[in-house]
């Protein structure tokens, strides 16, 4: 059996922030995840030597002022996102799709320099040897006098403290407790909408960026579909060039082929043949992320239950928490909620 004083489960944006956080105090501190990849719902793709796509979160905006602090102590550079003065917009399948100017009052949003993987890789470098477990889902905590007892697939653990990151519907939907969770916690996480869970994102990257023409924009609005939105996802330097759009969710069920087939139709449209010329397709259907997304048995509203109180109390005699981007008041279900909620827990913890 392995020991630890503080286990924290899950390898996400809340779970390395909080390990990074507890770096310098006496608690030896263990992360357990379940994927063979670091993450969770931050998840950059390509790369050698060709564009890095973001599959999972791209942007921050000016409220989200925590993730900006950690960015900052960690050295790691943001840049605009290019949307440009114009978007190609598609009202309706009646009608053609037209360019129109942007409004120019936008507030900006930002992309993070190298990737959203680089806060990630960044915030694993201060983990030591043996603190991290990959390919380990946890399936079982049990409550027992001396504090709790952690069982993953192969692994079991002792803690005295432990702090879930999943999201609150999937923990509840995943993880075992001796004994049950009280029933009114259940209830909540069971209907609290997991950001982004449904979402289909794809990219394509390109030698050259011929949506970056007078007459063009990298910038898609439709309500034809089946790309509601699409942008402009050239790197940091300009000299690595992607376009990156959401898929509407609802073509989860299709093969990733046919997908291709649909949006580069709809592509086509608006920026003819050349859209052919892409170099690599990536998508991610997050419904399918057994690690991320649960379906729910009623509807449940985008961030329903984000950040709900039963979240900010800690259960078995204050050695288990509840973290994760959905439990934060705070910028719910965005990277800033998920740093907020790993500042929240360290409070606790160490309070
Ligand atoms: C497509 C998409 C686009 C997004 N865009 C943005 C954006 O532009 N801006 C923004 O701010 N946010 C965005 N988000 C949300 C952002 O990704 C999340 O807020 C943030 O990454 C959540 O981090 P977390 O650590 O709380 O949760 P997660 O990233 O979900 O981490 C939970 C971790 O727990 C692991 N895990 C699951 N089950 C187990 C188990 N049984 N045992 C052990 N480990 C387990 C998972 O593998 C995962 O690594 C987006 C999300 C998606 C999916």
């Amino acid at each position: 059996m392995k020991q630890a004083y503080v286990l924290i489960i899950g390898a996400g944006l809340t779970g390395l922030t909080l390990a990074y956080l507890l770096r310098n105090t006496d608690s030896e501190v263990v992360v357990v995840e379940a994927r063979n990849r670091l993450g969770g719902r931050i998840h950059t793709v390509g790369g050698d030597g060709q564009n890095t796509i973001e599959m999972g979160a791209t942007w921050l905006g000016p409220a989200h002022t925590k993730l900006k602090e950690l960015l900052d102590a960690l050295n790691i550079e943001i840049f605009e996102q290019k949307l440009g003065d114009k978007a190609i917009y598609e009202p309706s399948s009646m009608g053609p799709h037209q360019l129109v100017t942007l409004p120019s009052d936008q507030e900006s949003s930002y992309r993070i320099r190298g990737g959203t993987m680089k806060v990630i890789h960044t915030l694993v470098s201060y983990l030591s040897d043996g603190q991290l477990y990959l390919n380990e889902p946890v399936q079982k905590i049990k409550k027992s006098d001396e504090g709790l007892r952690v069982i993953s697939r192969n692994l079991e653990f002792k803690a005295k403290q432990v702090v879930s990151t999943l999201p609150p519907k999937l923990l509840a939907e995943s993880i075992q407790t001796e004994p049950s969770l009280p029933d009114e916690l259940t209830s909540i996480m069971q209907q609290t909408h997991t950001w982004m869970g449904e979402s289909i994102k794809f990219g394509f990257s390109y030698p050259t960026p011929f949506w970056l023409d007078e007459s063009l924009s990298g910038t898609v609005f439709s309500n034809v579909g089946p790309v509601p939105e699409m942008y402009d996802h050239t790197n940091f330097e300009g000299d690595q060039f992607a376009l990156k759009g959401f898929l509407n969710g609802s073509y989860f069920s299709v093969s990733g082929e046919e997908r291709k087939t649909m949006i580069l139709n709809q592509l086509r449209k608006y920026y003819g043949s050349q859209v052919d010329s892409y170099m690599k397709y990536y998508e991610l259907v997050w419904a399918n992320e057994p690690f991320t997304y649960r379906p729910y048995d009623q509807h449940v509203l985008p961030h329903q239950n984000n950040g709900h109180k039963v979240y900010q109390n800690s259960v078995f005699d204050g050695k288990f928490h509840l973290a994760g981007a959905e439990t934060s008041p705070v910028s719910p279900g965005y990277m800033d909620g998920a740093v907020r909620s790993a500042f929240m827990t360290f409070e606790r913890l160490m309070g």
